[in-house]
């Protein structure tokens, strides 16, 4: 009974190919992170169990799996979400750019209530940023998502962006 599960929350991880969503999860779920850049094929998640307000929530992390063009994510990935991480590379301006189209395509798929994280990953590269941090945080802004700078590579702020996007989704839902 001790490791009864309480909740399973579903998250979902989109945006633009090598941002480093596969890490983020890779980061989380096991501790680990590789600098092989090897496109994401297999797994479609990973799960984590951690406590929030002494209870026991399991995340169940979704990986995109290489579908990441325009409209190739399929429909199952975003059903059941409660949770979403918009995924950007602050080295790369396009990928930032391309937020505005990933955010239409999961409000056009997702439940109305979730839950969405951005998330400017590679933040160990600050020499190489190209998306200022004042331009990130206007965005998540005007769309009302919260807003983090991340370093898969470094473990900066990954625990802690999962964590306040899985406690925002237990407050809407426990
Ligand atoms: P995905 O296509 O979005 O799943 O991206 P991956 O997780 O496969 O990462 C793409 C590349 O970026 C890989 O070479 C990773 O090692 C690298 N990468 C991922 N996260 C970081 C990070 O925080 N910092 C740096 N410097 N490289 C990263
Ligand atoms: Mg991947």
């Amino acid at each position: 009974m001790a490791n009864k599960v309480d909740y399973v929350f579903k998250i979902v991880l989109i945006g633009d190919s090598a941002v480093g969503k596969s890490q983020l999860i890779a980061r989380f779920s096991k501790n680990e992170f590789s600098l092989d850049s090897k496109a994401t094929i297999g797994v479609e998640f990973q799960t984590k169990t951690l406590v929030i307000d002494q209870k026991m929530v399991k995340a169940q992390i979704w990986d995109t799996a290489g579908q990441e063009r325009y409209r190739a994510v399929t429909s199952a990935y975003y059903r059941g979400a409660v949770g979403a991480m918009l995924v950007y590379d602050m080295t790369k301006r396009q990928t930032f750019d391309h937020m505005t189209r990933w955010l239409e395509e999961l409000r056009g798929h997702a439940d109305k209530n979730i839950v969405i994280m951005l998330i400017g990953n590679k933040c160990d590269l600050e020499n190489l940023r190209a998306v200022p941090v004042e331009d990130a945080q206007e965005f998540a802004e005007r769309e009302s998502l919260c807003f983090m700078e991340t370093s898969a590579l470094e473990s900066t702020n990954v625990e802690s962006a999962f964590l306040t996007a899985l406690t925002e989704v237990y407050g809407i839902i426990a």
